[in-house]
């Protein structure tokens, strides 16, 4: 299974995962042309993708998704909660395109299942992506993590996990109140001591591939995610790089592409 967030951030998200015999995206969340450009950019045909997974309506997560579909003729999996709340963003799509699913979705050698987060959306989810004994996790857009998050992403090979803010950077910041209460509360986004708090809980092997994604422009910086990141998995006695490989993502290009 191979592995790429093309864009990760808060203006806008795209991961590509792909076998020998199928390719998905997670969140079709820029411009067709842009998320088009970055597949061949990474050395990928646009035209292979098989299916789009929504994680939830805001528009940095389906931008790109309704024309993507209509343009490819590719499918959309979302929960029906979610494809009611983005039908009039993504436009109209073909009936059989449509794909309403909460629990398993099957591509291929690909296995997809959704779990629930904590988010302002009508039914946010994460998601596990199985090919054979191999799994990745992806979990942005979630204002807390619970039981059922931390179990569900145990034992991956490959997690994206958000690492959106620095909670003082969101404090002293230019954000209104209401919208730092936003970004900070049990429906927002995970803030970088956070995303080292859940990953130091789930990594067993201590060999996995972690990747920080959907940062925040106005309440980050890269560094200062992956330093936070990096002290937190230290002080839980997990070594990094080599160890764990913590890899940033990027808002506007491709991270590293990696196979397991
Ligand atoms: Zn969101
Ligand atoms: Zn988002």
């Amino acid at each position: 299974m191979k592995f790429c967030s093309l864009y990760s951030g808060s203006s806008g998200n795209c991961q590509y995962i792909k076998t020998d015999n199928a390719t998905i995206l997670i969140d079709a969340g820029l411009s067709g042309k842009k998320i088009q450009q970055e597949i061949v950019n990474i050395g990928e045909d646009p035209k292979k993708i098989d299916a789009i997974f929504i994680t939830h309506e805001h528009i940095d997560h389906v931008q790109g998704a309704g024309i993507m579909s209509r343009r490819l003729n590719v499918p959309i999996y979302a929960n029906r909660e979610t494809w009611e709340a983005m039908s009039a963003v993504i436009g109209d799509i073909k009936t059989e395109n449509i794909k309403i699913f909460d629990d398993c979705a099957e591509i291929g050698d690909l296995t997809i299942i959704p779990f629930d987060i904590s988010h302002d959306s009508a039914h946010p989810v994460g998601y596990n992506v199985f090919c054979k004994n191999k799994k990745i996790s992806l979990v942005t857009d979630t204002g807390c993590v619970n039981d059922l998050i931390i179990s569900s992403i145990m034992d991956s090979d490959i997690l994206l996990i958000e690492s959106n803010h620095d909670e003082d950077m969101v404090l002293i910041g230019p954000y209104p109140w209401p919208l730092k209460r936003r970004v900070l509360g049990e429906y927002g986004h995970m803030s970088n001591d956070t995303a080292g708090e859940l990953i130091s809980k789930v990594i067993k092997k201590g060999k996995e591939i972690v990747f920080l994604g959907h940062l925040s422009k106005e309440n980050n910086f890269p560094q200062l995610a992956y330093k936070t990141v990096e002290n937190i998995l230290k002080e839980n006695s997990i070594e990094v790089n080599p160890g764990v490989c913590l890899e940033m993502t990027y808002r506007d290009r491709a991270s590293k592409f990696y196979e397991i």
